[in-house]
C-alpha cells in the first residue's frame, strides 16, 4: 500500500496538521501519533467439514485517556493492521468531538464471512474474543460493537463467550446488541438520525430551507436508506436520487422511500426503479441539489469532482468520503461539508446511551433516546461550527481542533504529559 493510500499514515497526517495549528507540544503530538495498546492475534476455527483454518486478527485501543476505549469490529477479507489502527485513531477523535466520556478503539479479523456458514461464523466470533482475552474487554476497559460484515447476532455470540470467560455478567462490555440482550431502542437508524440533525442545525446557520430541499443519497445500506426515509419525516426533504454499487437512480419529482427500499429487497439494487431514470454514481454526485448525502464508501469527492459538486451541504454519513484536497476545493467554493466524524457520530453516541443503560440495568424508550441523541449532535455540530467561524477554518479541521484539545486535556490532567 502507498503512504498516500495507507490509512493510518493519512490519519497519522491529519493528526499532525491539527497539532501543528494548536501548537501542541512534543510528547502529546507523539503519543496521539500512535495507538497506545494494540494486539494480533492468530487463532484456529473448526469448519464444518471437519478441517481447521486459521485467521488473523487485531485489536487496537488507540486512546484511552477520556474513557473506556469504544469501537466495532470488522471482519473483512482486505484487513490490515493500518486500517484498524487508523480506523481507532478516527473512533478517539469522534467520541471526542462528541463529549462522549469514552477513547478510541477498533478490531477486525482478515475473512471473508460471507463464505462461512452460520455455525462457522459463531465459532468464529467466540474464537476472536476468546484469542484476544476477556482480560482486554470490558465496560471499564475496551467496549466492541458492529461495524462492517458484524451485526448484533455476532455481538451476542461475542457477549456470551466473554461472559462464559469471565464468570459473571456484563452486557455493557458489547454494544449493537440485540433488544433483548440489552440493546437499545433506536441504534439501527441512530447513524442516519442523528446526521439529520447536524443537517438541520447546518441549514439554521445557513439560512437554508429544509422543508423540499432537493436531496441526493449515494449508497443505499443503513446508513443511506434510513437517511432516505428519516430525511422526508423528519425534515421535510425531497429525495431526488439515491444510488448503491450498482448504479443510481433520478426522478426530479422525488423517490418514495418504502417503495425504493422494497424494489431493492426485491430486485437486490434501487437500479430500474419503476419511474426513475438511471443514473451513473458519478452523476449523482454532482447532480444540481441542494444536499448531498455520501452514504458508502470513502474517498468519493475527490480533486477530479470537488469543483462540479452544486449541493449547497454536504452531509457525510460515510466515513472519509472526501478527499483533502477536495475539502479545500468545496471550501473555497463555500459548500459546507459536515465532517464524517462528527456527522456519522450518532451510531456511537446511541452505543454510549446502551452501555449507560446495561450500567444502571434499566431501560429508555425511543423518545428518550432520540431527545439526548438530538441533544448530543446539535451540541457538537455548535461547538465545531463555532470552532470554524473562529480560526477560519473547514469544518473538519475545525472538528480535529475541538477533538484533539479534549483528548490532549485529559492526558495533561492525568499526568501522562
Ligand atoms: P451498508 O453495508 O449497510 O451499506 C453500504 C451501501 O453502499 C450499500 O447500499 C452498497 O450497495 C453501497 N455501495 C457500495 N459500493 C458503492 C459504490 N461504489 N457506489 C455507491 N454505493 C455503493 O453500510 P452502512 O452501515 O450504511 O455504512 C455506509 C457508510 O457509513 C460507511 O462509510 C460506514 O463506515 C459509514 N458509517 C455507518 C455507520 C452505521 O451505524 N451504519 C456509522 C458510522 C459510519
Amino acid at each position: 500500500m502507498s503512504e498516500q493510500l495507507n490509512p493510518f499514515k493519512m490519519a497519522q497526517k491529519q493528526l499532525d496538521e491539527a497539532a501543528a495549528f494548536l501548537g501542541l507540544d512534543r510528547a502529546t503530538h507523539e503519543l496521539l501519533r500512535w495507538p497506545k495498546r494494540e494486539i494480533h492475534v492468530t487463532f484456529p476455527v473448526r469448519m464444518d467439514d471437519g478441517s481447521v483454518r486459521v485467521f488473523h486478527g487485531f485489536r487496537v485501543q488507540y486512546n484511552d485517556a477520556r474513557g473506556p476505549a469504544k469501537g466495532g469490529i470488522r471482519f473483512h477479507p482486505a484487513e490490515t493492521i493500518d486500517t484498524v489502527r487508523a480506523l481507532a485513531a478516527w473512533m478517539t477523535w469522534k467520541t471526542a468531538v462528541m463529549d462522549l466520556p469514552l477513547g478510541g478503539a477498533k478490531g477486525g479479523v482478515i475473512v471473508d464471512p460471507r463464505e462461512l456458514s452460520r455455525t462457522e461464523l459463531e465459532r468464529l466470533s467466540r474464537a476472536y474474543i476468546r484469542a484476544v482475552g476477556e482480560a482486554m474487554f470490558g465496560i471499564h476497559r475496551d467496549v466492541p460493537a458492529p461495524d462492517v460484515y458484524t451485526n448484533p447476532q455476532v455481538m451476542a455470540w461475542m457477549l456470551d463467550e466473554y461472559i462464559a470467560l469471565a464468570g459473571y455478567i456484563d452486557f455493557g462490555m458489547i454494544t449493537g446488541k440485540p433488544l433483548p440482550l440489552g440493546g437499545s431502542v433506536g441504534r439501527i437508524d441512530a447513524t442516519a438520525r442523528g446526521g439529520l440533525y447536524t443537517l438541520r442545525e447546518a441549514a439554521k446557520v445557513l439560512g437554508l430551507e429544509l422543508k423540499g430541499a432537493t436531496t441526493a443519497i449515494q449508497g443505499y445500506g443503513n446508513a443511506g436508506s434510513y437517511a432516505h426515509k428519516l430525511g422526508q419525516e423528519l425534515l421535510g426533504l425531497k429525495v431526488v436520487a439515491v444510488s448503491d454499487s450498482k448504479g443510481g437512480i433520478y426522478n426530479p419529482e422525488g423517490l418514495d422511500p418504502d417503495a425504493v427500499l422494497k424494489h431493492k429487497r426485491e430486485t437486490g439494487s434501487v437500479v430500474n426503479f419503476p419511474g426513475a431514470r438511471n443514473i451513473t454514481n458519478a452523476e449523482l454526485l454532482t447532480l444540481d441539489v441542494d444536499v448531498l448525502i455520501p452514504a458508502a464508501l470513502e474517498g468519493q469527492i475527490t480533486e477530479a469532482n470537488a469543483g462540479d459538486i452544486k449541493a449547497k451541504v454536504v452531509v457525510e454519513l460515510a466515513n472519509g468520503p472526501t478527499t483533502p484536497e477536495a475539502d479545500r476545493i468545496l471550501f473555497e467554493r463555500g459548500v459546507y461539508v459536515i465532517p464524517d466524524f462528527l456527522c456519522n457520530a450518532g451510531g456511537v453516541t446511541v452505543s454510549y446511551f446502551e452501555m449507560v443503560q446495561n450500567a444502571y440495568n434499566y431501560y429508555w424508550d425511543a423518545e428518550t433516546v432520540y431527545r439526548r441523541l438530538d441533544r448530543k449532535m446539535t451540541q457538537a455540530f455548535h461547538t465545531v461550527h463555532e470552532t470554524a467561524k473562529e480560526y477560519n477554518v473547514h469544518p473538519r479541521m475545525a472538528a480535529y481542533l475541538v477533538a484533539v484539545q479534549r483528548v490532549a486535556e485529559a492526558m495533561r490532567l492525568r499526568g501522562w504529559v
